[in-house]
């Protein structure tokens, strides 16, 4: 079919020019229509095709999707853009995802030199760095400090109330991904080191520091920081503070360094506290899962899950009981969740490696597989509730393989 007669053929089916013209710049393909044999029909809109395409789980639901699960999926590229001197944040929080309770997570950028504000907040905050390379800095309630510098896969954690700083180094700054162990949180109100000098009396300030009044008062208004342009700082070294004492339990981590569990479709680093200490309330695992893969159908005992999407495209089915059923389209920059228990598969529905990051307010990483599950249990059991031929019985797997084929 020539592009004439598909336009020719769309404009009949979808019956409106202007949508039409909308889908044919966008793509050469068909616009996506919500049917299947036997159920659905056309859509002669209003309609918002870029969105259906990204969606076709959601705008075409496969057959077994049953029942009413809430929301399970969230877009930074959906989210408030909040845009500063230097650089940028947004957040999806519980405002944004309703079902997500116990996390938050935050997309933020510092151009080179700029400084997220020296700060801290109840909730504990957990971070990945998506790109370039940031200096942060800490210090715990003990007293002793933390520096250091960290680059694309690297970790940090700063546990609740413990005062931190970012800052952009190198070329080109940073970008990075937090995740906050709770879904309540707010970047915008974070307790801010300008915030409370500027909302505390001089004679306060001269008092507690042994200075003169007259050395306060200068200030800057805090929506003059937040994120701000600063100059680079000097080589790691210059920003150890001489007679310091470090924490005994560094607040970042090499997730990369990490020899990953691998099968033949994939790999998986987990980091919880067993070996990141210092992360008592969140736990994660880095999914890479190459074209054609999945990461296997499974649930975790311990609580729920929240997804970042680094890069490739994917879906997700999620079982929730009582017949529910849903799948999900996600691409980078999206976020997902998966509620405490229900079980689920993450699918490479594209052609690149999928990567994403599982995330939980837990100490620990913990799931059950199906097919491990499955293949310790007695057969004749199994047999007798799902009627599997032999061929199935022979090749369940006694041990995990999170990304499967194996
Ligand atoms: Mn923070
Ligand atoms: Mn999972």
């Amino acid at each position: 079919m020539n592009s004439a007669s598909r336009r020719a053929m769309l404009a009949g089916s979808v019956g409106g020019l202007l949508t039409v013209a909308t889908a044919a710049a966008q793509t050469d393909q068909p616009a996506p229509e919500p049917r299947r044999p036997g159920a659905g029909g056309t859509d002669p809109g209003p309609r918002n095709i870029t969105l259906e395409r990204q969606n076709p789980d959601l705008y075409v639901p496969p057959s077994t999707d049953h029942g009413t699960l809430p929301n399970l999926r969230f877009s930074f590229a959906d989210a408030h853009m909040r845009l500063e001197s230097g650089g940028w944040t947004r957040q999806i929080t519980v405002r944004e995802l309703g079902i997500s309770k116990n996390i938050a997570g935050v997309n933020m950028r510092l151009n080179s030199g700029a400084v997220r504000e020296l700060h801290w907040h109840k909730a504990a905050e957990w971070a990945f760095m998506l790109y370039g390379t940031a200096r942060i800095t800490a210090v715990d309630p003990k007293g002793r400090n933390f520096v250091d510098d960290v680059g694309v896969g690297d970790l940090w954690y700063f546990p609740s109330g413990v005062p931190h700083s970012i800052q952009g180094l190198g070329p080109d700054g940073c970008e990075f991904l937090l995740v906050f162990d709770d879904g309540e949180f707010d970047e915008d109100n974070t307790f801010l080191l300008s915030d409370w000098f500027k909302h505390t009396p001089t004679e306060v300030l001269a008092k507690n520091f042994g200075a003169p009044q007259s050395a306060f008062g200068h200030t800057p208004d805090p929506s003059q920081l937040y994120i701000f342009p600063a100059p680079l700082p000097g080589p790691l070294a210059s920003d150890r503070i001489a007679g310091a004492t470090p924490v005994p339990n560094s607040f970042s981590h090499r997730m990369m360094a990490q020899d990953p569990i691998r099968t033949r479709s994939g790999t998986v680093r987990i980091t919880d506290s067993s070996n990141f200490p210092v992360s008592t309330t969140i736990a994660a695992a880095l999914v890479e899962v190459e074209p054609g893969g999945m990461r296997e159908l499974h649930w975790h005992p311990n609580t729920d899950e929240w997804q970042y999407y680094i890069q490739g495209k994917a879906r997700m089915g999620v079982f929730a009981a009582a017949g529910q059923a849903r799948t999900f389209d996600f691409m980078a920059g999206d976020v997902g969740y998966v509620p405490f228990a229900t079980g689920h598969y993450i699918e490479n529905t594209g052609s690149e490696t999928l990567r994403f990051l599982e995330m939980f307010k837990s100490s620990y990483y913990a799931d059950v597989s199906l097919n491990q599950w499955l293949a310790l249990t007695p057969p004749e059991l199994v047999e007798a509730h799902l009627h599997l031929d032999e061929a199935v019985m022979h090749v369940l797997r006694k041990t995990q393989a999170p990304v499967v084929p194996a």
